[in-house]
Order: structure tokens, then C-alpha cells, then sequence
């Protein structure tokens, strides 16, 4: 059976990369979007992802809209800085044609829950935003959540220094008291993280090879590519692949070269708030939950996305 996945975003641009990647992907069948705060607000973060998956005619494919803001805050208020990467629309300004079809009712958590409970093992669960929507469904329904294969997360930063601060990566700083409650459970997670996201790197060129399809797909995706891999000085410089390729290792698993069996948490006091770290409880528990990618095929991933993605914009 063709592998299902159900992809949880806060689209966002390099959500929107990992969307259209996984659309081309024929080795896995993408049978729900699920959208969260993060990169901008839920409802933008759902308009943008509805849009997309109607621009390359799938909207066949259900979008669960979830979490709005993070467990301790009350609401989510996109700042100067995220604006900068992602632009005011969270797609780098540029407008897709709008979708005819509405989000579904149910919702991101209660969606995973019942897909878990459907497919199983054939489900691998993708998340490329703020654990939010992964630790409410965690808190409703944790055996249902067992019962998948795995579950692929883009977050931590281990090795090497954060992105949103010194200590932390992006998608746990947006809410860490959620990631903690996913990375100190049970669950069979494999942790995507900046130290080998920012080795992942594609080129201004590739980037500027999609403009020459010259199709309205390829336009707009250029566009909003071409506004989150600018440099200072104006020009398509390319950069680091965070969450399609979190996409590709749960789709293709041989990618991932090297790994650290390992039990996380979040530091959640100070200034290394949304650290991922073990603790000495968790270093000595013997069965290892978490599988850390320390090393990719980075130059296999990079040859199959870029021709993915110039494929599927013809
Ligand atoms: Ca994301």
C-alpha cells in the first residue's frame, strides 16, 4: 500500500515548498493538511494552504484548521520579523487565486486522532510547524497517536546554535511548552532539526530555473521562493531546506544518514527557553524515543526535489 501521510503546517513558505514537493511525490500518498499558527496566523496559514493545493488542482485533499496560538498565550501576533521572511501574506506577497473550497469542520488534532485510528501503520504523521496541534491531540487520544508509524517533526537544534534564539529552533520557541509534552512522551518521533536543515541548502540557481518554466505555477511559486531566499543585497541567493525535507525523510527514511537515539525535552526557564535537551532522568531511560537526524543525503534530497518541483510547475 502506498504510505499516507498527513502534513501539519503554518504555510508559510517553505511550508508551501514542502506542500508542492509532496504533491509530487508519487511514493506517498498526501491524504490531509492540517495548519496551525507559526509563520503567520492560523487563518492565514489555512487561506494560504487551501490556495496552493487548488493551484495545482488538488483540492481533493482536506485541509484541519487547528491551534491559533501556543498553549500559554492567548493569542499569536505575527511580528516585523516574520513579516520579513514570509512577507505580510506568510507566501512572500504573492496572491494565488483564491480557493472555492473551505477548511473542514473537524478539527487538526481530532483529524489526526481519527486518521491514526484508520490507517495505522501505513500513516506517517509530518510536522513542520509549532507542536501545538500534535500535543492537543497527544492530550486527547495518546493511544490513537501510538498507533501510526511514526511521526516526522522539522524542530531542534542540538549541535548547533538556534535560529530563533542562541538555544532554540523556530517551531519549538513558537511554543515549547507543547513541544515538551511531545518530546517527554512515549511517541516514535523522528526529529528533523536545524543541524541538518542548514547543511541542506538550495541554490539561487535552482531557484531561478523555475521562473523560465513559465507557467502560472512556476510564476508564483518562483515569487514566493524568490522573496524567502533573497539576500541583502536583492538578489536570489538560495538557502537552507527546513521543512520539505523533514517531507522527503519521512517519505524516504534512507536519507537520513545518521541518527542519535536519544530522549528529549525543553528547557522552558531563561534564556535557553525552547532548548531541545536531554535531562539525567531521560538519559538514562533505555528506550530511546526519539531518533535525532545529525547526518542527510543532502545532495540525494536536493536532486529530487529540484526536479520534482521543475516537473510538477510545467
Ligand atoms: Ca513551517
Amino acid at each position: 500500500m502506498t504510505r499516507k501521510l498527513l502534513l501539519d503546517v503554518d504555510t508559510g513558505i517553505d511550508d508551501a515548498l514542502a506542500i508542492t514537493y509532496a504533491l509530487s511525490q508519487k511514493a506517498g500518498d498526501l491524504i490531509a493538511v492540517s495548519t496551525i499558527f507559526g509563520n503567520t496566523e492560523l487563518k492565514t496559514a489555512t487561506k494560504n494552504t487551501l490556495d496552493l493545493l487548488s493551484l495545482f488542482g488538488r483540492e481533493d485533499i482536506p485541509v484541519y484548521p487547528g491551534a491559533s496560538h501556543p498553549w500559554e498565550k492567548e493569542e499569536w501576533i505575527v511580528n516585523e520579523h516574520l513579516h520579513r521572511i514570509h512577507g505580510y501574506n506568510g507566501i512572500g506577497d504573492v496572491r494565488l487565486p483564491s480557493s472555492s473550497k473551505k477548511a473542514e469542520e473537524e478539527s487538526a488534532p481530532d483529524a489526526m486522532i481519527r486518521l491514526c485510528r484508520e490507517y495505522q501503520k501505513d500513516l506517517t504523521l509530518v510536522c513542520v510547524g509549532p507542536l501545538t496541534n500534535l500535543a492537543d491531540a497527544l492530550k486527547k487520544d495518546e493511544e490513537a497517536l501510538h498507533l501510526c508509524e511514526k511521526i516526522v517533526i522539522m524542530g531542534g537544534a542540538l549541535t548547533i546554535r538556534g535560529n530563533a534564539t542562541p538555544y532554540s529552533e523556530a517551531n519549538i520557541h513558537n511554543d515549547p511548552e507543547a513541544a515538551k509534552y511531545v518530546l517527554e512522551s512515549d511517541l516514535p518521533l523522528v526529529l528533523i532539526g536545524l543541524d541538518v536543515t542548514l547543511k541542506t541548502i538550495i541554490t539561487g540557481s535552482d531557484i531561478a530555473s523555475w521562473k523560465e518554466i513559465d507557467t502560472d505555477k512556476s510564476e508564483l511559486l518562483y515569487g514566493a521562493a524568490a522573496y524567502y531566499y533573497t539576500g541583502e543585497f536583492g538578489d536570489v541567493i538560495g538557502g537552507a531546506m527546513h521543512d520539505p525535507l523533514a517531507y522527503a525523510c519521512a517519505l524516504y527514511p534512507e536519507l537520513i544518514k545518521d541518527s542519535l537515539p536519544i530522549c528529549l525535552t525543553v528547557d522552558l526557564e531563561g534564556e535557553s527557553r525552547g532548548r531541545t535537551v536531554t535531562d539525567r532522568d531521560l538519559l538514562n531511560k533505555e528506550h530511546k524515543t526519539t531518533q535525532y537526524a545529525l547526518d542527510v543525503d543532502e545532495k540525494a534530497f536536493l536532486d529530487s526535489f529540484t526536479s520534482s518541483i521543475r516537473d510538477i510547475l510545467r
